[in-house]
């Protein structure tokens, strides 16, 4: 089995693991009871949001735990919405191609009176600190841009878009749950005042994130419940978890140069090897994009199609595509960059690890090449452009 959709998610490191279990032991105690079991519980959630901050460059008074990265988007952008309202500002600025917990949080303020203002994305993969400065009007009560994207890697001007909502004022968020472990992060010289992360991506566990809100900035209260969380986030805190995360955060920021020269190398041949397949196309740009990502349109391929093919060659990707309400519809990511319906359904994201090896690359790219020739051979769209009925576009 080669397993290339680190994207989706990671399979916890050993590390983790034993962090998780020692926690589970001897500290499961509930950190808000005052007796010593209780006391060394809390002791640890304490460390675990130290370390976490360390690798980010926050205060552990910065760190909110969550359930995850969507909680965490959902609590930044819904927190700093409320805040803004109050002083009549409820314009947003964000862009096409962010993850589905922004868009859809963003979609349901619209509906609540806000004006969100979605920037287009270059066909490159990434949007401007210009068009973010273009976009920011008196009214505006938050930006929140992705670090990296998750479906085409492109790596997004965070630091230069933080300075302009520094400058003019607005608060700035970015997701940056693909970004953790791959690029560096530092909030402070990165002018970010929100930033949310999740412990699955990392090779941490699931149903844990992080909300860093920076000093000043209060997340409001989404749950009604105990004080946890300095009064912010209610519910007994998942003790284990939190040291999971904080464990797998350390490892991946402590190899990430060694990794990112690894990856980057199996990346370019998986991306040289793809290029080789006649009509097809690298979304987003060669070098601006995550270590470990490859995103390709293949013209005349039915993405879904592709990936059942590779599944049964024991290779495990992802589509663009995403299956809503029954009909299949192409990714908003693709779109997004410009490619047409047509071609965004012919899409296949490969996102790889430092554990993914050159042999497996190079038979990625054998069982691509080979399926994709089999879909075209099948496929009566495929025969019309060879005939000439129809053009090709990639
Ligand atoms: C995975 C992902 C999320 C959601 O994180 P969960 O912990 O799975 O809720 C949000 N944003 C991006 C960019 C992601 O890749």
């Amino acid at each position: 089995m080669i397993y290339a959709d680190h994207a989706a998610t990671t399979k916890m490191s050993r590390t983790a693991m034993d962090a998780m279990r020692l926690c589970m032991e001897e500290t499961w105690g509930n950190p808000s009871s005052l007796h010593d079991v209780g006391q060394k519980a809390a002791l640890a959630l304490w460390s675990a949001r130290e370390r976490i901050a360390a690798c980010i460059g926050a205060c552990p008074e910065e760190i909110y735990f969550t359930s995850g990265g969507t909680e965490a988007d959902n609590w930044a952008i819904l927190s700093a919405a409320h805040e803004g309202a109050k002083k009549g500002k409820r314009h947003i600025v964000s862009t096409a191609f962010e993850h589905h917990a922004v868009l859809n949080c963003l979609q349901k303020l619209e509906k609540q009176g806000f004006e969100v203002e979605l920037l287009d994305v270059h066909e490159s993969g990434t949007v401007s600190w210009r068009q973010v400065a273009g976009a920011i009007r008196a009214d505006t009560c938050l930006v929140t841009v992705m670090y990296a994207n998750n479906e085409i890697g492109s790596i997004l001007p965070v630091e230069r878009i933080g300075a302009v909502c520094r400058e003019k004022k607005v608060v700035f968020h970015t997701d940056a749950v693909q970004a953790a472990g791959y690029l560096p992060i530092a909030v402070g010289a990165q002018n970010i005042d929100m930033l949310s992360l999740s412990g699955h991506k990392f090779h941490g566990p699931k149903g844990i994130g992080v909300l860093y809100a920076g000093k000043g900035i209060v997340p409001e209260p989404l749950l009604a419940g105990g004080a946890q969380e300095r009064g912010r986030r209610a519910g007994t805190e998942n003790v284990p978890a939190a040291m999971g995360m904080a464990a797998a955060l350390e490892e991946v920021c402590a190899s990430m140069e060694v990794n990112r020269k690894k990856l980057v190398s199996l990346r370019d041949r998986l991306i040289a090897g793809l290029s080789a397949i006649p009509h097809a196309a690298l979304n987003g740009e060669r070098s601006n994009r995550l270590p470990g990502n490859v995103s390709f349109c293949f013209e005349g391929v039915e993405g879904e199609s592709l990936l059942l093919l590779l599944d049964g060659r024991g290779i495990c990707a992802s589509s663009g595509s995403a299956c809503t309400s029954g009909s299949l519809k192409p990714s908003h990511v693709l779109l997004a960059i410009g490619r047409s319906p047509e071609v965004a359904h012919g899409s296949l994201r490969l996102t790889l690890d430092a554990e993914n090896t050159q042999e497996e690359v190079a038979e990625i790219c054998r069982a691509v090449s080979e399926s994709v020739e089999r879909l075209r051979a099948m496929s009566p769209l495929w025969k019309d452009k060879v005939s000439g009925k129809k053009p090709f576009v990639l």
